[in-house]
C-alpha cells in the first residue's frame, strides 16, 4: 500500500518521424489525478498527447506517427 502523496504514471511514448522515418522514444509522466488515463489505451483516448509538442532531432519536422505506448507504471513522487 502506498501513502498518500503526489503519483503520476509513467508511459513510455515511441514516435517514428513522417519524414525521415527515425524513431524516437520519450517518457511522459502523466499526474495521477482523478479522471487521468491510467492505461495506454486512455492515454491516446485523452487530450493529453495532443498537447505534446513533437519536433523530430534529426530533420525537425514537427509530425510524428505515434506507434506503441508503454505503460511503465505508477511511481510516488514525494512532495
Ligand atoms: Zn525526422
Amino acid at each position: 500500500m502506498q501513502h498518500a502523496g503526489k503519483s503520476a504514471r509513467v508511459f513510455e511514448l515511441h514516435i517514428r518521424c513522417e519524414s525521415c522515418l527515425k524513431e524516437s522514444a520519450r517518457e511522459v509522466h502523466v499526474p495521477a489525478v482523478p479522471g487521468a488515463p491510467s492505461d495506454a489505451d486512455e492515454l491516446v483516448e485523452s487530450q493529453y498527447l495532443s498537447s505534446l509538442a513533437y519536433c523530430c532531432a534529426r530533420c525537425e519536422s514537427a509530425i510524428g506517427r505515434l506507434f506503441a505506448i508503454n505503460y511503465r507504471g505508477g511511481e510516488t513522487v514525494s512532495a
